[in-house]
């Protein structure tokens, strides 16, 4: 129950009503007995600085930023940290004395993910499908981690600007874009250990889309993730399955990045199992409703 000594925590985004966050923090406050409460703070283009606003305005102690304001918030922040800096997004911000502080957990999120289940990216070699918001974060990530990228993007300047961007901050890897007179029958795709899925395609109610065609076997040493998360069963990694890959869904990111931030607003470690099954839970109940596509796969 909320009441005047409860911390407050938000997730400015529009829409937010299917995030599945609050139940992810709430469950975890709850399992630790803490009086704080996350909630949605919907907000439409152009009302970012109201909500920033206001959040100082009733005490929150931080908030989540997700689509489309990642960027939005950044030039309303008072300190940027590094991390944010460089993938050019913010995901996290941490009121501190009435300051805003910008974070992204999202790299760090998706490499904790991918550790966790059992792949190491220091000297491999990644193909990421997309160059949006979350592939920024997944190329930094994997090129900070050793691993070197290839991005193949529907609108192939995106890809290139992308890679141009991480290209000028000095990591550890290279990254590199497929151009636009080369498809994917040139690609020698054996040379590559990890396939990552960053474009929105496969995302329900769109769940019967890959985009990965059918007609270009997977190699069979591949690690395929997919950040898509709803459904936690997509048709990539059913793809993968079937070519002998290992495939590993996207929640794992979305709870690490959100453990991440919660250990940055409270001070305080999240359980991770706790999350998940918030998380597993609320998608189980939306299937019932016809709210997700496919039968989770909860293994
Ligand atoms: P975004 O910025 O809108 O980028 C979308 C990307 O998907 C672009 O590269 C876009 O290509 C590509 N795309 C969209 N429709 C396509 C189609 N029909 N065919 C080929 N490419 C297509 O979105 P985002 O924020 O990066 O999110 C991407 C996905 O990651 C979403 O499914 C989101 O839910 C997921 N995500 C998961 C996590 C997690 O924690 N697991 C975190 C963040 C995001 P163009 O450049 O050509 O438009």
């Amino acid at each position: 129950m909320i009441n005047r000594d409860t911390q407050l925590i938000g997730l400015i985004g529009w829409p937010v009503e299917h995030s599945l966050s609050p139940a992810m923090h709430n469950a975890a406050f709850a399992a630790l007995e803490m009086n704080w409460h996350y909630g949605l703070l919907p907000t439409p283009p152009g009302a970012v600085q109201a909500t920033l606003s206001r959040l100082k305005k009733h005490g929150y102690r931080g908030a989540n930023v997700t689509v489309p304001h990642k960027q939005a918030v950044i030039p309303h922040m008072d300190e940027i940290a590094d991390s944010a800096r460089v993938i050019g997004a913010v995901n996290t911000i941490v009121i501190q004395e009435g300051r805003l502080i910008g974070y992204n957990t999202d790299a760090d999120g998706f490499l904790a993910a991918l550790r966790e289940a059992g792949f190491e990216p220091a000297g491999r070699r990644a193909l990421v499908l997309g160059a949006g918001g979350a592939a920024r974060a997944v190329v930094y990530a994997l090129a900070g981690a050793g691993c070197s990228v290839t991005i193949y993007n529907r609108t192939v300047q995106r890809a290139a600007q992308l890679a141009h961007h991480v290209q000028k901050q000095g990591l550890r890897s290279p990254v590199t874009w497929v151009p636009i007179t080369t498809t994917l029958s040139d690609l020698e795709l054996s040379d590559f250990d990890l396939l990552v899925n960053a474009t929105s395609v496969g995302m329900w109610p769109q769940s019967d889309a890959s985009p990965w065609p059918d007609s270009f076997p997977m190699p069979s040493h591949w690690t395929v993730y997919d950040l898509v998360y709803n459904p936690m069963e997509t048709r990539l990694l059913a793809q993968a399955r079937a070519a002998g890959a290992r495939a590993i869904g996207g929640l794992g990111m979305l709870i690490h990045q959100g453990a991440l931030a919660f250990e940055m607003w409270t001070g305080m470690m999240a359980s991770i199992e706790v999350m998940r099954a918030a998380c597993e839970r609320v998608l189980v109940e939306r299937m019932g409703q016809g709210v997700t596509g496919h039968q989770p796969d909860l293994g």
